[in-house]
């Protein structure tokens, strides 16, 4: 893990504390805005924030940056909070709320309107945009423009206390009409919204824009360096714009290029159409880009984490390969995660010369990259399950696991040929018949007699009947959003992203464990057990394959 700032954020940061610009202080924050639930494009917002202020002895605050009301619900700021926490990151007690400023926002507003700064401007939407100009022509000056400072202040007043209809007025900066800059040509401070507000109910029916909230939010937490992303390059003037005009404290703000992601979406406004409209299960459907999803899928938090630190922290927007997150998944859970047995196609499997009601257990390593998580013992009797896929009628020489006549390896147990392959009336295969060396007990022979494949398998007696959910990636596009032959990026949903195995084997002691519990299965992939699971019938997510598709 990270052990020290190596982004160009904290080079900035080291400068500045040389120079002592902030006193050598440091204080970040991270400000969603509870409109959805986390993407792993916030948890490195998240990773940067709050690593940047541990690495400095700084503080990172949690602002939820909460001021349109309209779309924001408290479901939203509880998940958000959760995932925080789930990823590894403490906030304490600087916990805030931008609505928490509704008042102070009001007199600053005031303050602009007084010194001739901001004016109360009365055009419709349509002439508004009019107005406005184009790139490449400047806007006009609106005939309100030059109201008086009394009259915007009465105007103010009045919208503040529901005398007018949304819309029919808005609080407007009087910066440049002429501006290049499109967003310095009069920006909205605040806008008429009659409705209500998830922490500050019907208090409030004027809301301030984005613009004006967060810029003033982080001066009075007294932020040092504002991280944001790059489409709010253009939005800094303005930020300065008001702190400067108000007379109060600036921190900088800096911006670095926003997480892509191939095969994922990743805005909020995206994925709430995904639940909405029923294409996953929810927000957190293990095959969302949301961190409740990947916490559901089995990722785990340190292997997030060591995924934000290894993309880094760029100036220029690009598209990170999704197998390099499943890298890092797979780094975690095969340094930390327990092996078992888990026969996601079961074949049966009859050892012909076993005894009838005998069981025998064999002793097995958890995890063979770490001896300290010690061993456990797996029941074997007569009957098995092996994997299908272990079994060819007409193998090749490679095939190096079952087939008529070739003996292999049952993993810590015995070896086993096969003598004999049933079928049913259309010719699958349903059965094997097989015979043991009673010798080769513990997987390996006395006469020195070597045996290229080694299977996993389950007892049918002491299985627990599991069903397993196989996931792929959920659009079939490297990028969905790439809509140049006039795509939208739900054309681009994969329809076999999510396969249900409803019959598949575990090692007993695998019926047992917690939603939320991780491991191995041997030869077939890692696993995460479901919400979903009862006692009765556990459920596995597949977290991922083995196989790594990502070249270093
Ligand atoms: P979305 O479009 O997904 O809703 P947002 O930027 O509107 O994203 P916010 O809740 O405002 O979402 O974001 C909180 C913080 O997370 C912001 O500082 C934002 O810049 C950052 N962030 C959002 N998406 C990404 C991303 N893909 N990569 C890096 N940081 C991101
Ligand atoms: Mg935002
Ligand atoms: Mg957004």
């Amino acid at each position: 893990e990270s052990t020290g700032p190596k982004n160009f954020i904290a080079a900035i940061i080291e400068k500045d504390n040389e120079t002592g610009k902030y006193d050598g202080r440091v204080a970040t924050r991270f400000p969603p805005e509870p409109n959805g639930y986390l993407h792993i494009g916030h948890a490195k917002s998240i990773c940067l924030n709050f690593g940047l202020a541990k690495n400095f002895g700084g503080t990172c605050n949690l602002r939820f940056d909460d001021t349109n009301p309209a779309k924001e619900e408290v479901e939203y700021v509880e998940s958000i909070k959760d995932d925080v926490r789930w990823l590894g990151f403490d906030w304490e007690e600087r916990l805030y709320y931008s609505s928490d400023y509704f008042g102070q926002l009001y007199d600053f507003a005031v303050q602009l309107i007084k010194d001739g700064k901001a004016y109360v401007d009365s055009l419709s939407a349509e002439e508004t945009r009019e107005y406005r100009g184009t790139l490449t022509e400047p806007g006009k000056d609106s005939p309100y423009r030059t109201r008086s400072i009394d009259e915007n202040l009465d105007l103010f007043e009045r919208m503040k206390n529901g005398e007018f209809a949304n819309g029919e007025h808005l609080l407007r900066a009087k910066i440049d009409m002429a501006s290049p800059n499109m967003i310095m040509r009069d920006p909205a401070l605040y806008r008429i919204r009659k409705v209500d507000h998830h922490r500050t109910g019907d208090k409030w029916c004027i809301y301030p824009m984005y613009d004006f909230t967060h810029c003033i939010s982080d001066s009075i937490e007294k932020i040092t360096h504002s991280v944001c992303t790059l489409e709010f390059e253009n939005n800094r003037p303005l930020y300065n714009w008001v702190l400067e005009n108000l007379g109060i404290y600036r921190p900088q703000q800096i911006e670095f290029a926003r997480l892509n992601l191939s095969y994922t979406v990743m805005s909020k406004r995206r994925l709430i159409q995904l639940v909405e409209e029923g294409y996953v299960s929810g927000w957190d459907d293990p095959r969302m880009s949301t961190i409740s999803g990947m916490r559901r899928r089995g990722y785990s938090p340190v292997a997030i984490r060591n995924f934000c630190e290894r993309i880094g922290v760029a100036k220029a927007t690009n598209m990170v390969d999704f197998a390099l997150l499943e890298f890092s998944v797979r780094e975690d859970l095969n340094a930390h995660s327990s092996r078992y047995m888990g026969v996601i196609n079961p074949l049966k499997v009859v050892i012909e010369n076993y005894p009838e009601d005998k069981t025998e257990e064999f002793e097995f390593q958890n995890n063979p990259e770490d001896p300290e998580a010690g061993t456990r013992m797996v029941p074997f009797s007569k009957v098995l399950y092996i994997e299908r896929d272990d079994f060819m009628e007409d193998a090749p020489k490679k095939f190096f696991r079952l087939a008529p006549g070739r003996e292999v390896r049952l993993r810590y147990a015995y070896y086993v040929k096969c003598t004999d392959v049933i079928k049913d009336e259309n010719g699958e295969v349903v059965e094997l018949r097989c015979t043991y060396d009673p010798d080769t007990r513990g997987g390996w022979s006395k006469d020195g007699r070597k045996v290229k494949g080694t299977l996993h398998w389950v007892s049918v007696a002491h299985a627990k009947e599991v069903e397993v959910r196989l996931y792929e990636h959920l659009f079939t596009r490297e990028n969905p959003m790439d809509n140049k032959d006039g795509s939208d990026f739900k054309d681009h949903i994969n329809p076999d992203s999510l396969k249900v195995l409803p019959k598949c084997y575990v090692e007993p002691i695998l019926g047992e464990v917690e939603p939320g519990f991780r491991c191995q299965f041997e030869r077939v992939g890692y696993f995460c057990v479901d919400k979903d699971s009862t006692p009765e019938k556990p459920v596995f997510n597949r977290t991922s394959t083995l196989r790594d598709t990502w070249k270093k």
